[in-house]
Parts: C-alpha cells; structure tokens; sequence
C-alpha cells in the first residue's frame, strides 16, 4: 500500500515574525532541538523497516529547514526506494544550496512568500532556480488586505506556470467584501476552495486510510486536527491501523485536511501535486489564462522579469 505521512515534530519556532501566527520569532533551545532531531531520526529508521512506498509531507510548527538536519533528511528521503515523493512547507528563507543534493524527481516544495519578511524580487529569483534545477513547487501567500499589493507583484514576478495560491484569511467572517474575493480569484482561481469552512462530520475523509499523521512522539493520527489516537510508530504499522472512517470533526478548513474528502474530489483537481499543492497540468492552463488576465488588465510593472539576471 502508498501511504502519505505528514510529520510533524516536536519543534515549535521559526525566524519570521508574521503577527498572525503563533509561531512568530519563536526560538527553540538546544535541548528542544536535540529532542525533535531524535524524533525525526526515529520516524525515518521506521520508514526503512517499512514494506509499504510513501509520500512524506513535513508539515512543521514553524520553519524547519533552519535546522541542517531537516536538509539533510528531506535529502536522503528523496534517493530511498519506498519513498515516492518528499515535500516540505516552508518559508523558503533557507539558502538553496543544499537542494542540489536532492534527487529532483522526487523532492517538492510547498513554499510560503510572507511580504513583510523578504523582498518579492529575492524570493522569486530563488523560486526561478528551482525551475532551473527541475524541482517542483507552488508559492502561496496569506490573503491578508495588506499583502494584496505584493500578491499582484509577485504573480508577475514568478513564472507564468507557477501556481500562486492564496489562503483565505479566515480570523473574522465577512473578512472580504465581493470586489476583494474577486480579486483573489483572479489570482488564484482556486481560492473559493479555501475559503470555505467544510462541514465534514461523518463525511468519508481519506485520511486514517492512505493519509496519516505522525507526531514527533511516534503517535499516529489520521490528520492533524483529530486528536483521536490511532496507534504510534513504535508498535504499529500503517496497515494495522488502515481503515475507512468518516470525519469525526465538525469542520475543516485547511488546505491540508480538506482536500481529503472524498466528496468535494479535490483529488481531480490536484492529482499527484495535492501534498504540494499543485493542480493537475490541465487546471494549471485555466490558472495561467486567468493569471495572464490579470497582468495585462491590471498590471504596469516594467521590466519585472529583469531581476531574473541577478546572481543567485
Ligand atoms: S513564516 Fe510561517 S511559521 Fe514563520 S511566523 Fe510566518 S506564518 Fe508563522
Ligand atoms: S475532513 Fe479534515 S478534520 Fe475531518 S478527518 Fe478529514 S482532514 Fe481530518
């Protein structure tokens, strides 16, 4: 059976200060980060006892590729032979030497442009070397009223087949007036998707089948936003723990959880990309049609792709 893990550790920081989150300049002390790295040890000397091939979506509290253990994993996974496909979410304030050394076929990220934290024009020129090295990713970006400037500035910026999606901001209701949503469709014309609150109790959800979460402490979830515990990696294998089981929440609404529900089919929208959150080739060509809409109708950026000259 192909399982996909998503892992979370038990590390909690990150070097960014996003005032919406609360991991925000968060930093971990040594013996923190000493524990989380034996966990992440210990979740990948499981997977090598495994007979099942994997997807590994790490899915931290924070940003793990600070840490060089995360690089080095996330590396390694990607050359073993069961596991089919590695992605991380991370802010991407990472150097990008270190992906070299990652088998290209394998590795994916889900990278998040935080545009109080970094100029637009550094961060796509590191999203353009991954397309030179062949790595797959989508960029994604908070839909905060504040960012919408930057949200324009930087679909110009990155490639035309780079899929820009955004999150819903969803910390009050009515948040977004009609012209607004609009807007963020025509950025991403995926975003009715994430705005949604799913009513999910009792509906059939793929995790806890071939979705599963692992904590840091080995204990194994179907998602993360169920705490019912379904069994721990030190004595218990997936398919011990495989069963078809409905939704046990009231609502979902993360990008990560929802597209598991089997009746919204989000599956033939995202197709192979759903852990890194890129849709199907055929969806990406109504996206680019969209996207291009929105440069040429609302867009006077000179000269945006000059930055791509600048060294790396
Ligand atoms: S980069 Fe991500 S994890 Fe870090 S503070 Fe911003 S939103 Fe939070
Ligand atoms: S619908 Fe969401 S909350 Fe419910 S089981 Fe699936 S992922 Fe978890």
């Amino acid at each position: 059976m192909r399982y996909k893990v998503l892992y979370r550790g038990t590390l909690s920081s990150c070097n960014y200060s996003c005032e919406y989150c609360p991991f925000a300049q968060t930093k971990a002390s040594e013996k923190a980060m000493q524990e989380d790295k034996a966990a992440l040890e210990r979740f990948t000397k499981w997977l090598d006892s495994q007979n099942n091939q994997f997807e590994i979506f790490f899915t931290p509290r924070g940003e793990a590729l600070m840490y060089p253990y995360y690089r080095k994993v996330i590396s390694e996974l990607s050359w073993k032979n069961n596991i089919d496909k590695v992605v991380i979410q991370t802010n991407f304030s990472c150097d990008t030497k270190w992906i070299e050394s990652c088998n290209v076929n394998k590795t994916a990220f889900w990278l998040t442009y935080h545009p109080e934290e970094v100029k637009a024009e550094s961060f796509a020129n590191k999203c353009i070397k991954l397309n030179r090295v062949g790595i797959k990713y989508s960029v994604g970006v908070v839909g905060i009223k504040e960012h919408f400037d930057s949200i324009r500035k930087m679909r110009v910026l990155l490639p035309d087949d780079t899929y820009l999606w955004i999150n819903a901001f969803k910390r009050s209701d009515d948040y977004y007036n009609g012209k607004e949503i609009e807007f963020l469709v025509s950025i991403d014309p995926l975003f009715r998707h994430n705005l949604e609150y799913y009513d999910s109790f009792g509906k059939s959800c793929k995790t806890g089948y071939d979705v599963f979460a692992v904590e840091g402490n080995g204990d194994i979830k179907r998602c993360h936003f169920s705490e019912e515990l379904l069994g721990n990696i030190s004595s218990h294998t997936l398919d011990q723990t495989s069963k078809k089981r409905p939704c046990t929440t009231q609502t979902c609404h993360c990008h990560i959880g929802y597209v598991y529900l089997e009746h919204l089919e989000l599956n033939k929208v995202y197709g192979n990309g759903i852990l890194e959150r890129i849709p199907k080739a055929e969806e990406k060509i109504v996206l680019q049609r969209a996207n291009k809409e929105v440069i040429k109708d609302k867009l006077k950026i000179k000269d945006a792709h000059d930055f791509e000259k600048d060294k790396l």
